[in-house]
């Protein structure tokens, strides 16, 4: 049984239909990744999955259980927790207070401050940066507190919107790196990226969006090598 699985999921935003019909599922422990471009209906997918907008049809499993309808907090107490576009970081708090807020749910203090310290090892620039308030990080680092305050949540599946988007190169090699880390810690991860090239190494499977359906799918590595996707995504003749 998968850890998510989506079926036939159609979203509109009004008269504008973004998904039509999506189908797609995650197994526990691998990553998969979302590519498509730009308007293909990702980072809908994204939210229509964590409870952010309500799908019109089509149905959503998590851990084996329906969760349309289901409201995002409750959904970050089961383990599923979206990392958004745009990071939903709170500039006029601290680095600090933005990474204890990832844990609300959560009481188990040992458990949170063990997390704390393993979030922080992955992430040394938000470690160093605690007593500053958020809005003073540089975009890159936004980034960072945000995937470090996900973790605190102690998801089993992180939803990842475009955590390379805007980041110096250097910096989008850190973020896959530690993308990978989490995931080899245990943390289940579907990421969606206009990188596909970075997407496509880091990821175990793809899944490739146009319009709002589902194009192809497949082996990352596969997808990686077809004709159709490096020319469409890859920018290879
Ligand atoms: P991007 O990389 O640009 O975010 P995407 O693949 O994530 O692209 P979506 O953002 O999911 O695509 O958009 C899918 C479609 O839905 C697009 O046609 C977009 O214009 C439309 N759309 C997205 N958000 C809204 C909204 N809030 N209101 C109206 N239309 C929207």
């Amino acid at each position: 049984m998968p850890l998510l699985k989506v079926d036939n999921l159609h979203i509109a935003y009004g008269a504008v239909k973004a998904l039509h019909g999506v189908s797609l599922a995650v197994e526990a422990g691998e990553i998969l990744t979302l590519i498509g471009c730009n308007g293909a209906g990702k980072t809908t997918t994204l939210r229509g999955i964590s409870g952010m907008v309500r799908p019109r049809q089509g149905t959503v499993e998590f851990d084996g259980q329906s969760i349309v309808g289901v409201p995002p907090h409750q959904l970050v107490r089961r383990g599923l927790v979206h990392v958004p576009e745009g990071r939903g970081i709170f500039a006029n708090l601290t680095v600090e207070e933005n990474l204890d807020l990832g844990a609300f749910t959560r009481t188990d203090t040992a458990g949170i401050a063990a997390d704390r310290e393993r979030a922080l090892t992955l992430f040394p620039r938000v470690k160093e940066r605690l007593r500053q308030l958020a809005g003073t990080l540089s975009g890159g680092e936004q980034q960072m507190l945000a995937i470090a305050r996900a973790l605190l949540a102690r998801p089993k599946l992180l939803l990842l919107d475009e955590p390379s988007l805007g980041l110096a190169p250097q910096l989008v090699q850190t973020i896959f790196a530690i993308i990978r880390e989490i995931n080899s810690q245990g943390v289940t991860i579907l990421l969606v990226e206009q990188n596909a090239n970075m997407a496509l190494h880091v990821a175990h499977r793809a899944v490739v969006l146009e319009t709002g359906a589902v194009r192809m799918a497949g082996p990352a590595a596969e997808l990686a090598a077809s004709d159709e996707v490096r020319k469409a995504y890859l920018g290879h003749g």
